[in-house]
Parts: C-alpha cells; structure tokens; sequence
C-alpha cells in the first residue's frame, strides 16, 4: 500500500509546444483547461499531488508539461 500524497506541486505549461491533444483536461480536468485555440490553460498552478496531475505530465504528447515537486 503506498502512502497517500499530500504535497502541492507546481505545473509549468509550455503553450509554445502544446498541440492542443487535451489528454491533460482528460486526466484532470480540474487544474486543466484549453482555450479557444485547444492550446492548454492551467486553472491551478500549484495543484495537491495527485495522480491525475502526473498522468496529464505522462500522457501529453508533445511534452509541454512539467511538474516540480512543491
Ligand atoms: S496534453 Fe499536452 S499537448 Fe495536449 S492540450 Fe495538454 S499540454 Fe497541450
């Protein structure tokens, strides 16, 4: 059994690099967003740590995202 988490973390997105997949909002649709133009917006910079979080980081194809450890 691992030990829940219980930290914030910091999102850094990179709209420069971001192609608009939305695989973030899917894996936590509340601390991401997409604009108009798909392009992510972060509704929570320093989120709780939580696996949402770290799939979006995981599963984003073109690599905009990153977390740092609070
Ligand atoms: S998953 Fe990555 S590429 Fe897709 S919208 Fe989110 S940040 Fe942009």
């Amino acid at each position: 059994m691992s030990a829940p988490r219980t930290g914030t973390v910091r999102v850094l997105a990179d709209r420069d690099v971001c192609v608009g997949a939305g695989n973030c909002v899917f894996a936590d649709e509340a601390v991401f967003d997409q604009d108009d133009d798909g392009l992510v917006v972060v509704l929570v910079e320093e989120p709780p740590d939580g696996d949402g979080v770290r799939r979006a980081v995981q599963t984003c194809p073109s690599g905009a995202l990153r977390l740092i450890d609070g």
